[in-house]
């Protein structure tokens, strides 16, 4: 990272601090009290769709080699990839593209039902090799970075916490990423996003058929945003859902089994989010 510090600031004294596609001339669009932002602007970005409100945050990790890499290529026209923002493992953020526009991040993706996900996202890449190149922990300064930043966010965006997601959750048969030693449960307490708090290892408490008929978890996996059929397979899709949701809430079984506690934590967040209020219908 040291020998990659004299490049990033040749950048942005060649690209120019002041410049920015895509922001307004007059202030810059967010409101981060961040020690450490530098912006590195990606050509990768159109304008959002008019009308078309920002209510979702999608967490990645870069799966590159190096911060240095995985910057090159959201800045590089022919990648047609970018983010809103990069952070690296030091907790230095770089923002590539403007909230107010729509950055390419999530590709095709779905929640809710909804399938415009670039359109009413924010999306943010953690520097981290990722599983292709030896997927490791996130270290405190890029955790705190993402915390800081998200909590502004969300106060600048009707974000509801339903729809603080990772890449895996709204792509699950084709990413897998931040991945399962994303700390999802930090962040929630910190007030972004949710985190299931049912009793565990209990499995009296839950009734029910154990396992429980794949018809029911498909039911509820849908209820909750996952893009899936409720078909009554045990298919292979199925499974990558299943696998998705552990990542993101259960990681200590990443296996795409259903067992007592994922369901557990499956049916107390179906039942949380469910006829709240989001921020939305409440401004
Ligand atoms: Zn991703």
């Amino acid at each position: 990272m040291r020998s990659f510090l004299p490049l990033i600031l040749a950048v942005v004294m060649v690209s120019g601090c002041s410049y920015f596609p895509g922001a307004p001339a007059r202030a810059p669009d967010y409101g981060v009290r961040l020690k450490t932002m530098q912006d590195l602007p990606s050509p990768n970005f159109e304008p959002r769709p008019s009308g078309v409100a920002v209510d979702m945050l999608v967490i990645h990790y870069t799966g590159m080699k190096s911060a240095r890499a995985a910057l090159a290529r959201m800045r590089d026209p022919g990648a047609k990839v970018s983010a809103h923002y990069v952070i690296d493992e030091s907790g230095t953020v770089y923002r590539l593209v403007a909230e107010n526009m729509r950055a390419w991040h999530a590709g095709t993706a779905s929640w809710g039902g909804a399938t415009n996900i670039n359109d009413r996202s924010i999306g943010i890449e953690l520097v981290n090799p990722g599983a292709e190149f030896g997927y490791r922990s996130f270290p405190e300064p890029q955790m705190k970075a993402l915390e800081q930043l998200a909590g502004d966010l969300l106060k600048r965006h009707p974000i509801p916490a339903r729809h603080v997601l990772g890449h895996s959750d709204v792509a699950p048969s084709r990413k897998q990423d931040p991945g399962e030693l994303f700390d999802w449960a930090r962040l929630a307490r910190a007030g972004i996003g949710l985190w299931p708090e049912p009793p565990l290892g209990t499995e009296v408490a839950l009734g029910g058929e154990h396992p429980p008929p794949i018809a029911e978890t498909q039911t509820l996996l849908r209820r909750f945003g996952y893009p899936i059929t409720v078909n009554g397979e045990d298919d292979a899709y199925t499974r990558f859902v299943i696998t998705a949701f552990q990542r993101h809430f259960h990681p200590q079984n990443v296996s795409g089994e259903m067992d007592a506690d994922t369901f557990a934590k499956l049916r107390a967040l179906v039942a949380a989010t469910e006829g709240a209020p989001t921020k939305t219908e409440e401004s």
